[in-house]
């Protein structure tokens, strides 16, 4: 039997993000624990007024995760059973997910295969009598191009939705993540870019009265003690606890976005070799407003990006695929009716796509060791094509 060595390169590593916090940490939850407000609490407000700020909006509300965000944030924002609502077809399941749960239509559209963020055009053309609102996916912390977005909502009166589960603080032409919309929703799972000790999420909006709606259905639909207004009412809270843990990171995300900016940027320098052997990192639209919550590249041939996935797997390099399986191809959605050949680009990219180590404290030498790894596998796939049968 032979044992596995740790990986030279974790895929994400959150003991570098704790370690040098602990102390206040364990200050701030002993603090919770002696005042005893665990829900709806003190740190909660303090979080939420603070995120929503750092957001540019004028509201936020803490919630469980960052999918009742979604679904608890669209009902807020109006949107009713049967209404269509335009997502893209290449996200986390979860958004789908928080759209079903508010009673909506889900309608797909494809991406650019480029950024792999909404296709603004197809987005244009899949608006029917019955669309309520547009849900673009800031993926891999790169945001849709606000300008677009809301020129596109204007033309054909819609409500915008931000799904900013994987862009906390991201910006693009003056706009920050969470700011363009009438709501968007944050997830504070432990690995995204600003992360709690377990699940956590934040609806934020620009309206008071969504806002207030929004305070409503986290809790139990209430909108005073034991009298409930809102059906689509239920219970989730971010919790103090994680709330006041929050509030100790969140100072520090503005630096933790630059450091992963800087080591795209140096991957990027890195790959750019690499485009001829048909490894080529998403584009980047947004300049520095990129927080990389992921670092994607397509692998696009003649190497093989399960035959690169292993060699990096070999040499102690952990990634991951985001995502290997289009929405409106996940088993469970079968009902929605769509088929392989509906989003040619984002079932394309289901294929290419592969996620590189990625968080703040990876170091330079680190990225330039999974990129010499990259290189030896297309270099030694390559000599294998001119000289068959050499490698062995
Ligand atoms: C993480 C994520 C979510 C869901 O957030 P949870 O807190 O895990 O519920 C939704 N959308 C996207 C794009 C995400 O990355």
């Amino acid at each position: 039997m032979t044992i596995s060595p740790p990986p030279t390169v974790p895929f994400v590593d959150l003991t570098w993000q704790h370690a040098p916090l602990q102390e206040a940490i364990q200050g701030v939850i002993s603090a919770v624990i002696a005042q005893g407000d665990f829900v709806l609490g003190q740190a909660l407000s303090t979080f939420e007024a603070d995120f929503a700020a750092a957001c540019g909006a004028r509201f936020g509300v803490g919630v469980g995760c960052g999918t009742d965000a979604i679904a608890l944030g669209l009902v807020a924002c109006g949107i009713a059973p049967g209404d269509e609502v335009i997502l893209p077809a290449n996200t986390f399941v979860a958004t789908l997910m928080g759209v079903l749960r508010a009673g909506a239509v889900p309608v797909f559209v494809d991406c650019d295969r480029a950024t792999a963020l909404m296709d603004l055009d197809a987005a244009e053309r899949a608006i029917t009598p019955r669309t309520r609102a547009i849900l673009p996916v800031h993926l891999y912390g790169q945001m849709v191009s606000p300008q677009a977005l809301l020129e596109l909502a204007d033309r054909h009166r819609l409500i915008v939705f931000e799904d900013a589960a994987q862009a906390h603080l991201a910006q693009r032409d003056g706009y920050t993540a969470g700011s363009i919309g009438l709501g968007a929703a944050f997830s504070f799972y432990p690995s995204k870019n600003l992360g709690a000790l377990g699940d956590g999420g934040m609806f934020v909006t620009q309206d008071q009265l969504v806002a207030r709606t929004a305070r409503s259905l986290r809790n139990y639909g209430a909108t005073s003690k034991y009298c409930h207004t809102e059906p689509m009412g239920t219970n989730s809270r971010l919790d103090t606890l994680q709330a006041a843990v929050l509030n100790v990171k969140l100072p520090h995300l503005p630096s933790w976005n630059q450091a992963r900016h800087h080591l795209a940027q140096h991957y990027d320098r890195r790959l750019a070799p690499l485009t001829e052997y048909g490894i080529i990192p998403m584009r980047n639209d947004a300049g520095s407003g990129h927080i990389y919550h992921l670092y994607v590249v397509r692998v696009a041939g003649p190497t093989s990006r399960t035959e690169i996935q292993a060699q990096l797997t070999a040499a102690g390099v952990q990634t991951g695929i985001h995502y290997p399986i289009p929405c409106h191809l996940q088993p469970a959605f079968r009902s929605l009716g769509y088929a392989p050949g509906h989003f040619p680009q984002a079932e394309a990219l289901s294929q290419e796509v592969l996620s590189l180590p990625m968080y703040p404290g990876m170091t330079l030498e680190q990225v330039d060791y999974v990129v010499d790894a990259m290189v030896e596998t297309v270099a030694a796939v390559r000599l294998e094509r001119v000289l068959p049968g050499v490698m062995g």
